[in-house]
């Protein structure tokens, strides 16, 4: 645990960050702010959602000479989004910072404004690798000026296709300079960029294995395919959620629930890499002021979303891995507000989904699906809520004239009130779908499986090929329904393996291995040619 005041920081900074609400440093704030202060070049690496934003924005707010009104600093983010994001951040550190200018620079604002706000002097500008280049190229940002250049989520840049611009700036930004990179992933090139563009980089990893998300409410239903969308429905109305995150592992099918969930009627929209930024950013507003009560994203495209409030996100596909599950989940229940997640399994899933409970230590509680008459309860009585505070907000009179009116043609106030309760709540819609008892498989056990309901396999790597055998269990598992405790013995040579899993699971696997890799090889699964006695 680190205190920001044992940082040797600014009595104007610890008095921002406390305002702010940071209690304490996270660990890539802690391990890294120091470090950049000091000037180094720094190469930071935490996962999504660990404050690496503040961690470069305090360091390099520290480091900028306010009575100096030149570019000191260039901050390059992926998108307009995360441009905006970030000097949102930096404008609530320089709060008590007096003579410090920030601006943030992307495409799609009028570059005249830009210009205009570049002339009057700031010392930091954050922006979008593209309209920086820009920028540059109309001498309305000077790079001479710059002593420090920071890529922030350079794994998303390289990503979306920014290297070019971004060894253009590089290039451009003129020696000494402190070269900042922060990423949540290091793929190579990432790492060749720093190795031609750093000088002696300090590393500062963070790896997190704090998996567990406190004050979230998991709960999971089993469904079939077949009637996924009618449960996430009736899950969504009974919650009556305000705002909502539905999770789908592929573009596809975000808009495929996308086009279902509209056409019954909820305020759902899409958000995945295939969208233009506009239209992101559209989507985005609405999500922020509410026109939108459903987003539905793929992993990728909910980074970056800086929505707080959100009440409940639903896993409508299981995410592939246990990390996954907490990134997504971690999207509600944020700066202290309780929130809910809610996961559909289908079949074999709910194996996967108890591996991701065991390896999270999360308590994830099985829930009955809302009956039709559940939900008309909750709108009953919401409804009923409705007509007391119509009442109780008075300006009755205009319709009293007509309920009177009926009342002289001798109806009863009772029935007319019940008609009107009827006309409001009836929806012919709501028939009872029969969810089928999910077809759950009779659970895999190690010992249930005799010698002779197992069969063996080959796979074409082994220890040459650094595979151990947890590879092996998570590539099957991982790629199929089996689970973990039903694979068998597994024997590693030099160049393959041999793995024992029940034969009711051998078609799946070689299904569903094929063409998949494993630590960069490709694999092939085949039946063993004899099995070997041990
Ligand atoms: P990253 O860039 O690592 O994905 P961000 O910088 O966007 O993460 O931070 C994620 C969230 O955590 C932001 O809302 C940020 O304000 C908040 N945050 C950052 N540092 C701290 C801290 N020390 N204490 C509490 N919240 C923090
Ligand atoms: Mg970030």
């Amino acid at each position: 645990m680190t205190k920001f005041e044992e940082m040797s920081l600014s009595p104007e900074i610890i008095r921002a960050v406390a305002d702010m609400g940071f209690e304490e440093a996270t660990p890539i704030q802690a391990q890294s702010i120091e470090v950049i202060m000091s000037g180094c070049d720094v190469i930071g690496q935490s996962q999504t959602g660990t404050g690496k934003t503040a961690a470069f924005g305090i360091a390099c707010v520290e480091n900028i000479d306010a009575d100096d009104k030149r570019l000191q600093a260039l901050i390059l983010c992926p998108t307009r989004e995360l441009a905006i994001q970030v000097c949102e951040e930096f404008r609530r550190i320089i709060k008590y910072k007096d003579n410090i200018k920030v601006l943030p620079v992307y495409g799609g604002q009028p570059i005249d404004r830009q210009i205009s706000v570049l002339k009057r002097g700031v010392q930091i500008i954050i922006g979008t690798p593209g309209r920086v280049m820009d920028h540059i190229d109309r001498r309305t940002i000077k790079p001479e000026t710059i002593r420090m250049l920071v890529l922030d989520e350079a794994d998303e840049m390289l990503d979306m296709g920014f290297r070019d611009d971004i060894e253009t700036i590089l290039k451009k930004v003129p020696e000494p300079r402190q070269t900042v990179l922060f990423s949540a992933t290091m793929p190579d090139e990432i790492l060749e960029l720093t190795r031609k563009y750093q000088n002696d980089p300090t590393f500062v990893k963070v790896v997190q294995r704090e998996l567990t998300v406190p004050n979230i409410e998991q709960v999971y239903y089993e469904v079939s395919e077949r009637t996924k969308l009618e449960a996430l429905c009736r899950v969504i109305d009974v919650m009556n959620p305000e705002l909502s995150l539905v999770f789908c592992n592929t573009k596809k099918r975000v808009d495929e629930i996308v086009e279902q969930l509209q056409g019954r009627g909820y305020f759902a929209e899409g958000l995945h890499g295939d969208l233009k930024q506009a239209q992101r950013d559209t989507v985005m507003k609405k999500f922020r002021n509410r026109t939108l009560e459903i987003l539905v994203a793929t992993d990728v495209a909910a980074r970056g979303i800086d929505v707080f409030d959100i009440d409940v996100v639903f896993n409508y596909d299981l995410p592939q891995d246990a990390e996954y599950y907490v990134h997504r989940i971690g999207r509600t229940g944020r700066a202290g507000r309780s929130g809910k997640a809610v996961t559909f399994v289908a079949g074999r899933e709910i194996y996967k989904l108890r591996d991701i409970a065991r390896y999270t230590k999360a308590k994830i509680v099985n829930q009955k699906l809302p009956t039709v008459a559940d939900i008309e309860q909750v709108k009953t009585r919401d409804f009923i809520e409705e007509i007391k505070a119509t009442i109780a907000e008075g300006h009755l009179t205009k319709y009293l004239t007509m309920v009177d009116e009926l009342i002289e043609e001798d109806y009863a106030t009772v029935d007319i009130a019940a008609a009107l309760m009827k006309m409001r709540l009836y929806d012919d819609k709501m028939t009872e779908i029969d969810f089928d008892e999910p077809e759950r498989p009779s659970a895999p056990r190690k010992g249930k499986y005799k010698d002779e309901d197992m069969a063996r396999l080959f796979i074409n790597v082994g220890s040459k090929h650094k595979i151990r055998a947890n590879d092996i269990v998570g590539a099957l598992a991982g790629e199929t329904g089996i689970s973990g405790s039903a694979i068998g013995a597994i024997e590693i040579l030099d160049d393959f393996t041999f793995v024992d899993v029940p034969k009711d699971f051998v078609k799946e696997i070689l299904h569903g291995m094929k063409n998949k890799k494993l630590k960069g090889n490709k694999l092939n699964v085949e039946h063993a040619k004899k099995r070997k006695k041990k």
